[in-house]
């Protein structure tokens, strides 16, 4: 199914297959299977990463940047097109149905872009936002620490004012992509005095063992290391670089977090759609589509996944109708990572006893759908867990009381 809400979108849907059709470099498509969601989680993802460092990948990089097609939805006067979320996920469509790539900015564009684009001054957005959109920049997220991950609001690290810099001290943890970023956003303490969401900053801080960063990489039950423990032992950063003013961070994390959540929601069901199609194919070529359970069960991934569709063209609708999204990204996040865990355990049971056994490799090498498995257990930790999305649409959605906090408790 399309995504043509009006004659003016199926217009754009024409003009960004054609300029596809005529752009994307000879090879590209061969060079990984590049349908799936790409999920964290310790998911190597079918050879995309390397497929990512070919030279034919960077031809379309590059030719995606020359037509300002990378951070589209972004204002034209910081890289973008200023694109609105329907015509982000008609060409998104439109990728997936010529099996090429989007390039992404990692984090930097999912995460921090957005938060400073709400909360930064002109001359942050004029600085920061061109930085990501060329590459320049690549972010990665210090949120958690080793105390708190759930409870963001009390974390420990602490950011202390030196003149027009800050310096930061402590530790953060579970970090995706730290090896690969020279840049992290850090929610730090500022104010130790006040309740604890007031006293927090938003940071961008220069991620460099030069700039007193100590990273050291965590090992995953995926066998991968894509997350990291990082040790701030005085890194500084100008106060410019403080994103919605001092002690104010609560309001840009939070920005950050409702796109961590929902910002893919409306064309998040393409890639699961993909990986349940693959998994079909491999239950018809060994016996298992003939299984009454395992067909039962790929039915009910069929469903979620058209669940995800209609879902995400409703997010549409309403975005194209002008509403701000509400509850949806707890409810987009919540069902797509369930979801997901069991369409892993499914994958297992589809492979048969073959699952049990890893390839050769180097490393703790695995297959796709042992990828799939592993890698998903982590998706309903991460972005907040499937307990703190259920608390956020019990208490904002349904309007239930709010739960009591640790002090009222143990008073
Ligand atoms: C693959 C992966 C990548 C990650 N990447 C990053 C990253 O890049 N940057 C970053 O900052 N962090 C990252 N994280 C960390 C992630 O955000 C935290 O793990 C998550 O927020 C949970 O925090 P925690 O691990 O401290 O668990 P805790 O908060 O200690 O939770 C433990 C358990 O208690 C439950 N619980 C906690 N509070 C409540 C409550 N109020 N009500 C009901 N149940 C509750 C939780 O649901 C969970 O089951 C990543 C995690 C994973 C797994």
């Amino acid at each position: 199914m399309d995504i043509d809400l009006s004659p003016e979108y199926t217009e754009f849907r024409a003009e960004m297959r054609e300029w596809i059709e005529a752009n994307v470099p000879a090879g590209l498509k061969e060079l990984a299977n590049w349908g799936w969601q790409p999920v964290a989680g310790g998911r190597r993802g079918g050879g995309r990463l390397q497929a990512m460092a070919d030279p034919i990948f960077h031809t379309w990089e590059e030719r995606l940047a020359d037509a300002k097609l990378i951070c589209a939805t972004w204002p034209p006067e910081f890289g973008g097109r200023g694109w609105d979320a329907v015509r982000f996920a008609v060409f998104n469509e439109e990728l997936r149905r010529q099996g090429v790539p989007a390039v992404r900015r990692g984090m930097g564009e999912s995460l921090v872009g957005p938060a400073i684009i709400v909360h930064g001054t002109p001359e942050q957005k004029a600085h920061f936002l061109p930085r990501i959109v060329s590459g320049q920049d690549v972010y990665c997220q210090g949120y958690s620490e080793p105390d708190h991950g759930s409870d963001l609001g009390a974390v420990e690290t602490r950011g202390v004012v030196d003149g027009d810099e800050i310096v930061i001290y402590g530790q953060k943890v579970w970090t995706s992509g730290a090896q690969q970023a020279n840049m992290i956003f850090v929610l730090c303490r500022t104010n130790p005095d006040v309740p604890k969401h007031r006293g927090l900053s938003y940071v961008l801080v220069p991620f460099s063992p030069e700039n007193g960063v100590t990273v050291r990489p965590l090992r995953q039950m995926s066998g991968a290391a894509e997350f990291c423990e990082d040790f701030f032992d005085g890194a500084r950063a100008p106060l410019f670089n403080v994103i919605g003013g001092l002690n104010n961070g609560w309001a840009p994390a939070m920005t950050t977090l409702g796109f961590e959540r929902g910002g893919n929601a409306t064309t998040a069901h393409l890639g699961f759609e993909q990986e349940f199609w693959d998994l079909v194919g491999v239950a018809r070529k060994n016996g298992k589509a003939e299984d009454p359970l395992i067909r039962q069960r790929l039915a009910w991934a069929y469903t979620h996944v058209e669940l995800m569709r209609f879902a995400g063209l409703r997010l549409l609708a309403s975005l194209a109708g002008g509403r701000e999204p509400g509850p949806e990204a707890s409810v987009s996040k919540l069902f797509w990572s369930e979801y997901h865990k069991r369409f892993g355990e499914l994958a297992i049971d589809v492979v048969g006893p073959d699952a049990m056994v890893r390839p050769d490799g180097e490393g703790y090498a695995t297959d796709d759908w042992q990828d799939v498995f592993l890698s998903s257990r982590a998706g309903t930790i991460y972005s907040g867990t499937s307990q703190i999305q259920k608390n956020i649409i019990g208490e904002r959605a349904l309007g239930l009381p709010k739960e009591p906090q640790r002090d009222e408790r143990t008073a």
